[in-house]
């Protein structure tokens, strides 16, 4: 396993939309390194563009059991409940920027698992509200485009501004120091 590097906003290929995968070892190690990425970087999910694959691969972990961590391979929203609530989000992608998102308060998901078998779920709340955030990356949307070009106006600027000058759109992440026992 290996933490890789993140995309952040500007890179290109966060726009784009990702392609279907046939579950094989390569996509297993990928499966393994995002969330040995997710994980390093305190993140609650994380979807293959951001470590710059276009392949529709992503995984959410938020902490809880019941479901506990989800592989997302080629996920399906299959419905969505007409109850939506906001809540603040943010995304590893775009470090600093916090925004208020309507979502569907549950979704029914379905994906392959890590193994390539099929599953499906009905998820409610922050974790249907996390598997939304991460397809929405496997098509090239970010949370950023659920918010009036008002909000999301000033949050670029305020991204541009926390950029000081910098450039490119990679980041290493560094892993947290072990916990101290
Ligand atoms: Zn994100």
């Amino acid at each position: 396993m290996a933490v890789r590097s993140l995309h952040i906003l500007g890179s290109p290929v966060l726009r784009q939309k990702a392609l279907p995968v046939v579950v094989d070892d390569e996509v297993r190690r990928l499966v393994d390194d995002l969330f040995e990425t997710m994980h390093a970087a305190r993140g609650v999910g994380l979807a293959a563009n951001q470590v710059g694959v276009a392949r529709r691969v992503a995984v959410v972990d938020i902490g809880s059991d019941d479901p506990g961590p989800l592989v997302l391979i080629n996920p399906v929203i299959v419905s969505r409940s007409a109850e939506t609530d906001s809540a603040e989000e943010g995304c590893l992608s775009i470090p600093e920027v916090f925004g208020e998102v309507e979502r569907n308060v549950s979704v029914v998901v379905a994906a392959l698992d890590r193994d390539g078998r099929p599953w499906q779920a009905e998820l409610h709340g922050y974790k249907a509200r996390a598997v939304q955030h991460e397809i929405d990356h496997l098509d090239g949307v970010l949370f950023l485009d659920h918010l009036s070009a008002v909000k999301r106006g000033l949050l670029v600027a305020k991204w541009k501004r926390s950029r000081k000058g910098k450039t490119g759109h990679v980041k290493e992440v560094t892993p947290e120091p072990a916990g101290e026992l």
